[in-house]
């Protein structure tokens, strides 16, 4: 395969690119090797080397702890739990929420293999009974494999002395808090409600 080939062919690999954009990418790449090509290269090698997982909240960022675990201003008390950074990235969109996040990594999938150790639960069950942990907001989308992650945390911090919620509805089902807008996003976290296990 040459470089041209392998390159069509990476980048087929990208979400949303099938290889007919792929292609058309590739071109514009090599065309434009100066502004386009040479940085994008820089920034990947860059990326590649230097991003991490927060230890604490499993973030990604070049810094570890993350910026957002590093930022005194926030509220410690409250952590917000996603599926994915995605929906971490969502929430910050919206500028609603000033407390700390927890990314799961998933949901929980037999048929998939994913149990409560892949998703980072224990390590979310260990900061929920930290000290000065007030609230813990699941946040994990309205799918069937969403709600079951929650139902089980739910039932995983019942003994723990914080309180559970969930985002508000409103959220569509099945939707995923990446493709909703801003308003919704932020009306379903100030309405949350308590969980039921
Ligand atoms: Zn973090």
């Amino acid at each position: 395969m040459n470089e041209i080939e392998r390159l069509i062919t990476l980048l087929a690999r990208l979400p949303g690119l099938g290889p007919r954009s792929a292609r058309r990418a590739a071109l514009q790449l090599i065309k434009r090797r100066e502004s386009l090509l040479e940085p994008l290269a820089k920034a990947m090698d860059e990326a590649a080397r230097t991003i991490r997982s927060c230890s604490a909240c499993g973030n990604l960022d070049t810094a570890d702890p993350c910026q957002i675990c590093a930022d005194e201003r926030r509220d410690a008390a409250t952590i917000c739990v996603v599926e994915d950074v995605a929906d971490l990235w969502a929430l910050e969109r919206t500028g609603a929420f000033r407390g700390l996040y927890h990314v799961l990594g998933g949901t929980l999938s037999a048929i998939d293999g994913v149990g409560p150790d892949e998703l980072r639960i224990p390590a979310l069950a260990a900061r929920a009974a930290a000290e000065g942990v007030r609230e813990v907001i699941l946040a994990t989308n309205l799918t069937v494999e969403g709600q079951t992650t929650a139902h089980y945390i739910t039932e995983k911090l019942a003994g723990a002395e914080v309180s559970v919620t969930r985002l508000a509805h409103g959220v569509p089902v099945g939707g995923e808090l990446d493709y909703l807008d801003d308003g919704t996003l932020t009306a379903a976290l100030r309405a949350r409600r308590t969980a039921e296990g």
